[in-house]
């Protein structure tokens, strides 16, 4: 699968290894019952699970009975290889997107309580959503970038970076001392509060904003279906 900059650039990156960051918000970490964590909790799905596209379809899969949306900026890597330090913003970031982490919540509380991974819980097909990116060039900076989730017309989910535990610039060293980053290595950066189930027919809007939402930079639409 091929990930494009959607009407920005002619850049296309070919899709690598999708890391995802666990708790990074103190408020979400809380409405799960969870502790904040002193490290970043950092978790990868399977290329199957990757949907990439401004209209996606969710479909709802069979193992669950508590499919959640998780909300989440993304960025797309530029490279960097092994122990990135003291980078360049730009040396390493590609772009910016949003994106959902779905869960089978049901299934990942069942993993938690044993110790087993969330592997089926988190990388059935597609448990990645990720819209069209916006260009590293052409995006305020990191600092400045916030995310909206609307679930029918409801908002949901409202964060900025600010609220994050973890920055970039804290998280690619973590990961890079023992996974290399590669060019089209997607970085999912942790879902704020407000999370919750899905069902089919649902209609999921999320907007990449800066700080003030109405400052939008680009819309991501997904509707659940059945599973096929
Ligand atoms: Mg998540």
């Amino acid at each position: 699968m091929q990930l494009l900059f959607d009407g920005y650039t002619e850049e296309e990156y070919e899709a690598g290894t999708v890391f995802c960051v666990g708790r990074n918000y103190v408020e979400h970490a809380e409405e799960l019952g969870q502790e904040v964590p002193q490290d970043p909790i950092v978790f990868v799905k399977p290329a199957n699970a990757l949907r990439h596209g401004s209209y996606n379809l969710i479909e709802y899969p069979p193992l669950t009975h508590e499919l959640h949306f998780e909300g989440e900026l993304v960025l797309l890597l530029r490279g960097g290889g092994r122990n990135i330090h003291a980078y360049g913003p730009a040396d390493v970031i590609a772009g910016y997107a949003v994106g959902l982490d779905l869960t089978m919540r049901d299934l990942q509380s069942e993993a938690k309580r044993k110790g087993l991974p969330w592997m089926i819980s988190k990388g059935f097909d597609g448990a990645a959503q990720v819209s069209h990116f916006i260009p590293f060039e052409s995006s305020p900076p990191f600092e400045e970038l916030g995310f909206s989730l609307w679930v029918n017309d409801e908002l949901r989910q409202r964060a900025t970076t600010n609220q994050m535990i973890f920055s970039p610039e804290m998280l690619l060293p973590y990961i890079s001392r023992v996974c290399s980053v590669r060019a089209g290595d997607l970085l999912f950066t942790g879902t704020p509060q407000g999370v919750g189930p899905l069902q089919v027919d649902d209609k999921i809007v999320m907007q990449l904003h800066t700080t003030n939402p109405e400052e939008v930079l680009l819309d991501f639409h997904a509707q659940v279906t059945e599973w096929q």
